[in-house]
């Protein structure tokens, strides 16, 4: 191969690296979510592709150099708008200046401002272009500029290169611009898709939130409602107190569906703290207590430390999390029975576990948990696991399940220790 192509391939590499980091970046800004990479931090790769193509340039004659640096500024000036244009213009001519070769400077001082004026125009166009036709616009540029620098250098400085060299240049720079197109226009689509996929999830998630409050929220009111109406029917007083009762755990329903959404959709900021473990749990069963009596259910705590373990979290969340659980717990659990809550320590982590024994589940109930909406209740909601579920995971730690039909079922929560100090 022609040791000048061999140049002229490299400087093409040069070309598409850039690329490659624009893809990054846009994955970057994607899965971290960063709002703040606005859309001109595309403008960095023209400007980075032209300036490593004029600094690793094909050194022809001593005075004539070339490079593919055509292809990102006609890619900036395109895509970029006129701003664009006139910073890789300055920038062009700056480097031109400083690698030396009079005649070749003069040549990019009179073809750049050309082509920057060309580009001014075509580049209001462009954008809504079609792929096809925007290749087709490339091609015409190359051919534009080739056709100029040629004319200029050769009519105008003298400069006497081969006509052969001319052609590889000239095809060089087509494939160049095709190729470049391509990826770019690949690119853009691509993450303009996955823009389209997060705003479709959203919406999903919020059709799915107006859905659940008109059903969950709404029907315990209505009830509520309506048995608050017959309260003030002339009726006897133990009917009232029964009535009074469906009203207010109506209520509680009501409440439960509420805190469950506001724990998962996190509207408060996050605010992680240190919390001991033992103090959080005592805390929820201190809550749940008044619905185990109502139940017939026995809470047996184990909640023997030697020494104070922490865990990093949000309180609210963590402790609404245990209660999800202890209140399924409860809810398997016709008859009386007992719910025995361990915890054990090993060097790193702190296992939490909440024993039943109730219903149990089947393996297939197992794997389902923690998906919104799974319920095997007439009146569940299917969001208490879900919320659990999310809450460990932000807390980087992990629930494992086993369940014996007719038996009982464990939950063990795992969380990595904070820093344990003696009592
Ligand atoms: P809900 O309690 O509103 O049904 P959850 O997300 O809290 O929603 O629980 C989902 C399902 O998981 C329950 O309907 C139940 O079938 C099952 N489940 C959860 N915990 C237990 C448990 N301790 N024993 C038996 N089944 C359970
Ligand atoms: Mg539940």
């Amino acid at each position: 191969m022609n040791l000048l192509t061999k140049d002229l391939l490299i400087n093409f590499l040069i070309i598409l690296f850039p690329l490659f980091l624009l893809q990054m970046s846009y994955l970057v800004k994607y899965v971290y979510r960063l709002d703040a990479l606005k859309g001109s931090f595309l403008t960095i790769f023209p400007i980075l592709s032209l300036v490593l193509c004029m600094l690793f340039p094909v050194v022809i004659e001593e005075d004539f150099v070339w490079d593919l640096r055509w292809i990102p500024f006609l890619l900036g000036g395109l895509y970029g708008g006129y701003r664009l244009g006139i910073i890789l213009i300055v920038i062009t001519l700056f480097i031109r200046y400083i690698t030396g070769g009079e005649n070749g400077f003069y040549v990019s001082c009179i073809s750049f401002p050309i082509m920057g004026v060309s580009l001014f125009f075509i580049s209001k166009y462009y954008l809504k272009m079609s792929v096809s036709k925007k290749i087709l616009i490339g091609i015409s540029l190359i051919f534009i500029v080739h056709t100029l620098t040629q004319f200029i250098s050769t009519q105008i400085f003298e400069l006497t290169i081969g006509i052969s060299l001319w052609k590889q240049y000239f095809t060089i720079q087509v494939i160049g611009i095709v190729v470049v197109i391509l990826l770019w226009e690949v690119i853009l689509t691509n993450f303009q898709v996955l823009e389209k996929l997060v705003k479709a999830e959203k919406l999903q998630i919020v059709s799915h939130l107006a859905a659940s409050i008109s059903h969950e929220v709404r029907n315990p009111l209505t009830v509520t409602r309506g048995y608050i109406q017959m309260l003030s029917e002339d009726v006897s007083s133990h009917t009232k107190v029964q009535y009074a009762n469906i009203a207010l755990n109506e209520l509680d329903r009501a409440t439960d569906v509420i805190n469950d959404y506001l724990t998962f959709a996190a509207v408060s900021p996050e605010n992680k703290e240190r919390l001991r473990v033992s103090e959080e749990i005592q805390h929820v069963v201190n809550r749940i207590k008044p619905l185990a009596n109502d139940n017939g259910t026995g809470l047996k705590l184990s909640l023997f430390e030697e020494e104070a373990y922490f865990i990093m979290g949000e309180k609210k969340k963590f402790q609404q999390c245990l209660f999800n659980i202890l209140k399924n717990g409860l809810e398997s659990m016709q008859d009386d029975g007992e719910i025995y809550i361990h915890l054990i320590p090993d060097a790193t982590n702190i296992q939490i576990m909440i024993q039943d024994q109730g219903i149990g589940m089947t393996q297939e109930q197992i794997y389902r948990l923690g998906e919104p909406y799974f319920t095997t209740k007439n009146k569940g909601t299917g969001l208490g696991l879900m919320v659990s579920y999310s809450v460990i995971k932000s807390m980087d730690g992990t629930i494992h399940v086993s369940s014996v039909q007719g038996k009982g079922t464990c939950f063990s929560i795992n969380l990595p220790i904070h820093r344990y100090e003696p009592i």
